[in-house]
């Protein structure tokens, strides 16, 4: 039911890229289309396969479109994305099947597609490979492109928007996404999505300011609406009332002045007042991040996600393509250091929330180090162009979701015989590469003594770690309020990790979301972290928070921390210190987790 009067409504989702947007909603009507059911007289079945066939080839030309318009921008970073989904156009099962239940059903076009969509789908439930799995959400991105082709719906397109308008939609394709590129839409927001959807990641590539995951906007709000979008906090204001749109402007002015004014610590050391230095390093998905790497003045590269590599593709990367892309990111990234994390597939990687209400336990299945130890061949290939590319540079490899010594121990035996065929080949590689570990399994902590021993170095990935020790799915929308990274049970795991690795002589980083995030600095310092990796939108704000610090308040605020019972006195405790020394920025809470991204 939409409202009839305009009353000022608050909507909370996910905040993608940090800005604040005040402009007139466009509600695109991208909800699911039913398809008809038609029996096709047996003369006419010839002629629906044709409007079949023209509904594919229709769908390959605009998506082949959106590319152009994304390479013609300069844009060429997230085009893989509708790479995939031409490839999907090709795909036997869907487009030739379909064709086969018109012919020998007599059905329509519209209903036999929906028979296959529903087919394929099956088949990718079905499969143990929790990457091809994920593949479904782009099937159903092509499969409604087709439909509305079929159905003469895809009339409204976004680049038909005269005005400049902030769309709202149930869901966006991530091709619709890249047709917004520098277009009349000046930011978006939808019911659908998380922080890692394919959405999510195209608008944080275009840095469009984006709200996606917000449930219910579409039910609330009507075209022609005023919005407020807070790409930061995820806040949606729909027709705020004038002192409203003044507070925000305001809030617009001092963000802009504020990102002006933390420019000057691209330069600047990560340096406490008292001289404690600590690493600040970007994370990064593709190649095409660099740039902006070396423009944030990281200090080198703490996370590169390769999963990324395995999805502008049919089949599985080669070699080369894992060498070519490695070799980039650590030329890019000399004389710096570029962390590269074998293969982290499964889990919530590329998964809606729509697709996870189906799996059984995604996050705990057969996931990154498991599948890689699985999957040997597959996982020497990574290896082996992840040595190639460390004669080009500085390279560490890192294993994620190591859960006992047992893992470490094959993953280094298997790396050894990679080593081994290297040298019998007379290829060059860094001997001494460093190898570490992700600590984000709660069982890794309590043996993070023994592992120390087997590793040169740790990397605590929060965003698993709190997942698995809190019991809160780390993309499950209902739950998301109980996601704490300042829950003493969070904060003493981190601590015991520190400790292990200090007393084994090796370097602790932090490369999950709450290395980024403001608010934790202090404690992170405290808790003697050595490196923090980051997305670069963080890498100015977390330089300005720990320069503004001693070592020794950080340590007596963990220390505090540490006597209180719950993530809110902790917080409140943090806040307290942080608005202190800065007054302005802190005046006011946001969710501290959605809040720089
Ligand atoms: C983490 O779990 O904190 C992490 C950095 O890895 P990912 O988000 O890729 O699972
Ligand atoms: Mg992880």
């Amino acid at each position: 039911m939409k409202r009839e009067i305009k009353k000022t409504q608050f909507i909370k989702g996910i905040g993608v890229t940090p800005a604040i947007i005040i402009g007139k909603a466009y509600l695109l009507d991208r909800g699911k289309i039913e398809a008809p059911a038609r029996v096709i007289p047996e003369p006419q079945i010839l002629q629906e396969v044709a409007r079949f066939r023209e509904a594919v080839e229709e769908s390959k030309k605009q998506l082949r479109l959106a590319k152009e318009k994304l390479l013609h921008e300069d844009v060429a970073g997230p085009t893989y994305i509708l790479d995939v989904h031409l490839l999907l156009l090709e795909d036997k099962n869907l487009i030739e099947n379909t064709e086969k239940t018109i012919k020998q059903s007599w059905i329509n076009a519209e209903w036999a597609l929906k028979i296959n969509l529903e087919r394929v789908r099956k088949v990718f439930n079905n499969i143990d490979d929790e990457y091809l799995k994920s593949r479904k959400t782009d099937i159903d991105y092509i499969g409604e492109r087709i439909l509305r082709n079929l159905m003469g719906k895809d009339k409204e397109t976004i680049s038909q928007i005269k005005e400049e308008v902030i769309i709202v939609a149930h869901d966006l394709s991530p091709a619709d996404t890249a047709q917004m590129a520098k277009d009349k839409v000046t930011a978006f927001v939808t019911d659908m999505g998380g922080k890692t959807s394919h959405t999510a990641i195209m608008a944080r590539s275009l840095e469009i300011p984006a709200v996606v995951g917000s449930e219910t906007a579409t039910h609330h709000i009507n075209t022609g609406d005023t919005l407020i979008v807070d790409g930061l906090t995820g806040v949606v204001v729909v027709n705020p009332s004038p002192e409203i749109i003044q507070e925000y402007k305001e809030r617009q002015r001092a963000r802009q002045k504020m990102e002006r004014e933390l420019f000057q610590y691209r330069d600047l050391p990560a340096e406490t007042l008292d001289g404690y230095r600590v690493k600040v390093l970007a994370n990064i998905e593709l190649v095409e991040e660099i740039p902006s790497v070396l423009q944030h003045g990281a200090e080198g590269i703490g996370l590169y996600r390769t999963e990324y590599l395995y999805l502008n593709r049919k089949d599985l990367p080669s070699e080369e393509d894992h060498f070519q892309a490695y070799k980039k990111v650590v030329e890019a990234t000399h004389p710096h250091s570029a962390v590269i994390r074998t293969l982290d597939i499964g889990g919530d990687k590329f998964m809606s929330h729509m697709d996870l209400a189906e799996e059984m336990n995604p996050a705990m299945g057969l996931r990154a180090v498991r599948f890689s130890l699985k999957e040997v061949d597959i996982f020497k290939v990574q290896l082996r162009a992840i040595l190639r590319s460390s004669a080009y540079g500085k390279v560490k490899l890192m294993v994620p979701m190591i859960s006992g010594a047992t893992e470490i121990r094959e993953v280094k035996k298997i790396l050894t015989e990679v080593r081994l065929s290297l040298t019998a080949e007379g290829i060059p590689f860094d001997p001494q590469m460093e190898i570490g570990i992700m600590i984000e399994v709660p069982s890794a902590v309590t043996i993070a003594d023994i592992l120390a021993k087997e590793v040169d170095f740790f990397s605590v990935g929060t965003n698993d770690l709190i997942q698995y020790s809190l019991a809160i799915d780390r993309v499950n929308e209902s739950v998301t309020h109980l996601y704490e990274p300042l829950h003493p049970a969070i904060l003493r795991l981190v601590k015991e990790v520190v400790k292990a690795a200090h007393g084994a002589g090796i370097k602790v980083a932090m490369c999950g979301e709450m290395a980024g995030e403001p608010l934790y600095v202090p404690i992170l310092l405290g808790l003697e972290l050595d490196e923090l990796s980051m997305n670069v939108l963080s890498i100015f704000r977390v330089k300005k928070i720990l320069r503004a610090y001693t070592l020794r308040e950080c340590k007596s605020l963990v220390n505090a921390s540490l006597n209180l019972s719950t993530p809110e006195e902790i917080e409140e405790l943090v806040y307290a210190s942080l608005r202190i020394k800065f007054p302005e920025e802190f005046r006011e809470k946001y969710n501290s987790r959605v809040a720089v991204q």
